[in-house]
């Protein structure tokens, strides 16, 4: 049916041509024929004319031009033909384009490498590979670009095999690649194996020790995860640049190893190296991973070279956001000149975390105000705003009306917000409710987020409910095992207990100790729940338990009530006073000069003696003390958490 009706259709258009009675040219086409009459003699202005529309990219002006210019066999400079190339993509006319092909081939006019690289390009915007290795291999010359254009087109459709044995090729013409042949060629490793293999292939044909190569390969076995095969090669080179001592940073960062990355940093400032922006933004992103303010701090010293550099300041402003301070973030966000989506989702959610949630609400409306579309990162972050300011109908509009207003999916992150919004305000049926009608599938942290509220508004039966599903999706959570066996035996449900235990020596689960880090004079100290290594440990603990004596006077009870706790016996009132927070805390203060503030990050929860102990503390110093455990940050000021005891 097809055929016939192609044609029937290029029987209906032939006489119009063969007659003439379109216009004197085809659109689509030279009248090559050579019965033809020999053509008058050419328009003195026709060259000018064409360069003129090539030049104003119109593409059909420009495309009668050139077929007036074919039949006087008169040809333009390469110059202005790349632009008419040019066009052709920007329009995605792949005829037109391969007409300027043809034209550039015929008459013996011999385009420039420089053009037919253009061309080249062209064929491997409109996915024409066959087309584009057609006219590679009619190339009289073939420089780095022709090669490096075939070859990351290769990669870019998956074509490793292909990628690779171009490169072969290309070594062997001679043509010495270079760091975007190198890049693309890397990027078509599709696993460690073949990353491995070209290493070697490098080092066989002597290209080891150039430095795009080098910084490649660092990237690529960092991207993988095989930090030490970066190290090897970093460890290779005897005169480092800016770049290799940039993917190595940029390496131990990505893969969350922050301390290795500042280590890094140091070297390579020991070594007479200034850092530029992807140094900076590698460094920031480690002190954010660490939450190590004093650092970031000082590398926003540096940044203050680039304040125009978008990323950086994204950068700059995560890190504050993520250490807690709210002023650092406010005058680096005040000060930026230019900001992104990226930008005001990170101070949205920094405020919300950070326990300013009107603040961060009234952020958002400046943003839409500002004419800036939210994104997905963003409605997460007014959500849990909302969710901290206990605004509940607020909230519901926002998830509801997300999808209509913005044209963003709901998804886990949002829905998570709301079950912890709803868990505050005690509405634990709608919560459930909500997780029932979820479109996605419920994750063991929405599950998490339940369980938080049934600890709160100390509903046992939810409670065990949720933390069954928690364990489902997520087997080894050390600490919702303990939470349910506890619930079980504060309900003398003896054998669901003895069960808990065995499936956890089954599955050979531990909780992991309790441990807090404190930064004090650029170090990091870490204390670690019945871990007596701190050099200062019997000082702190005695001034711990001067504390603790204090707090007592004036109402401070320690609370042993662990029912809906994921605290084990051995971690209970004996070593409550020694909770590594606890000790963290107490070294901050008799360490960091009063106007600081007292930053611990901690990797468990926090639980509710040790809540309301710093609470009741930072008002009894008159100390601003955050913790950021897994899940959020809580900022105790003045007998107060931002938390609002709900965590
Ligand atoms: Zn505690
Ligand atoms: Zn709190």
């Amino acid at each position: 049916m097809r055929a016939v009706s192609a044609r029937s259709k290029c029987i209906a258009s032939f006489p119009l041509s063969r007659l003439g009675h379109s216009t004197p040219m085809s659109p689509h086409g030279p009248t090559t024929r050579p019965s033809s009459p020999p053509p008058p003699p050419p328009p003195p202005s026709l060259l000018d004319d064409f360069a003129e529309h090539c030049r104003r990219r119109d593409l059909p002006r420009a495309m009668k031009a050139m077929h007036a210019m074919q039949r006087h066999r008169i040809w333009a400079d390469a110059i202005t033909y790349s632009e008419l190339v040019k066009c052709c993509v920007a329009r995605g006319a792949v005829e037109e384009g391969k007409w300027v092909r043809k034209h550039v081939f015929s008459g013996g006019y011999q385009p420039k490498t420089f053009l037919l690289n253009v061309l080249l390009h062209m064929y491997v915007r409109f996915n024409l590979l066959g087309d584009a290795e057609a006219l590679f291999d009619e190339m009289p010359d073939r420089n780095v670009v022709s090669w490096t254009t075939l070859i990351s087109a290769y990669a870019n459709k998956g074509m490793n095999d292909r990628a690779l044995e171009f490169l072969i090729l290309m070594l062997r013409e001679g043509v010495r690649p270079n760091m975007y042949t190198y890049s693309s060629v890397l990027r078509a490793c599709a696993d460690l194996g073949m990353l491995r293999q070209l290493h070697s292939g490098i080092i066989k044909v002597g290209m080891e020790c150039d430095d795009f190569v080098r910084s490649a390969l660092i990237d690529n076995y960092s991207k993988w995860g095989e930090l030490q095969d970066a190290l090897d090669v970093f460890n290779e080179v005897v005169t480092k640049d800016l770049g290799v001592w940039n993917s190595i940073i940029g390496g131990f960062a990505q893969n969350s190893n922050g301390d290795e990355a500042l280590e890094m940093y140091k070297c390579m400032k020991r070594a007479g190296f200034a850092p530029d922006q992807a140094t900076l933004t590698s460094v920031l992103r480690a002190s954010t991973a660490l939450a190590l303010l004093e650092v970031g701090r000082q590398v926003h010293v540096h940044v203050l070279k680039f304040d125009r550099d978008l990323i950086l300041n994204n950068a700059l402003l995560d890190m504050y956001c993520k250490c807690g301070s709210l002023e650092g973030a406010n005058s680096v966000f005040s000060r930026m000149v230019e900001r992104d989506v990226i930008s005001w989702s990170t101070m949205i959610a920094g405020l919300a975390q950070n326990g300013c949630s009107l603040e961060a609400m009234r952020l958002f409306e400046q943003m839409k105000h500002s004419g800036m579309e939210p994104n997905y990162i963003t409605m997460v972050g007014v959500l849990f705003a909302c969710s901290h300011a206990g605004l509940v109908e607020d909230g519901l509009h926002y998830l509801q009306s997300m999808k209509r207003s913005f044209g963003i999916d709901p998804g886990r992150e949002h829905y998570g917000c709301m079950v912890d919004l709803l868990g505050r305000a005690g509405k634990l049926d709608e919560a459930v409710k909500l997780i029932d009608e979820m479109e996605c599938e419920p994750d063991a942290v929405t599950w998490r987020t339940l369980l938080s509220a049934c600890r709160v508004h100390r509903n046992s039966d939810l409670a065990i409910y949720a933390a069954k599903q928690v364990v489902k999706l997520d087997p080894d959570d050390a600490g919702t095992y303990i939470l349910l066996s506890n619930i079980y035996a504060n309900n003398q449900r003896w054998e669901e207990v003895t069960e808990i235990r065995r499936s956890m020596r089954v599955r050979g689960i531990t909780k992991e100790p309790g441990c807090s880090w404190i930064e004090v004079n650029k170090k990091i100290h870490a204390f670690i729940l019945g871990d007596d290594s701190h050099p200062q440990v019997d000082e702190i603990k005695r001034y711990l338990n001067q504390i603790v004596q204090r707090l007592m006077s004036i109402g401070y009870v320690p609370d042993t009530n662990f029912v809906l706790q994921d605290l084990e016996d051995e971690q209970r009132e004996a070593s409550l006073q020694y909770h590594s927070e606890k000790l963290a805390i107490a070294y901050g203060i008799m360490s960091l000069p009063r106007e600081k503030t007292i930053m611990i990050r901690k990797n468990l929860r926090i639980c509710g003696d040790c809540h309301t102990f710093t609470k009741l503390l930072a008002k009894m110093e008159q100390r601003i003390i955050v913790i950021r455990d897994p899940v959020r940050y809580h900022h105790f000021r003045d007998g107060a958490c931002s938390c609002g005891d709900f965590w």
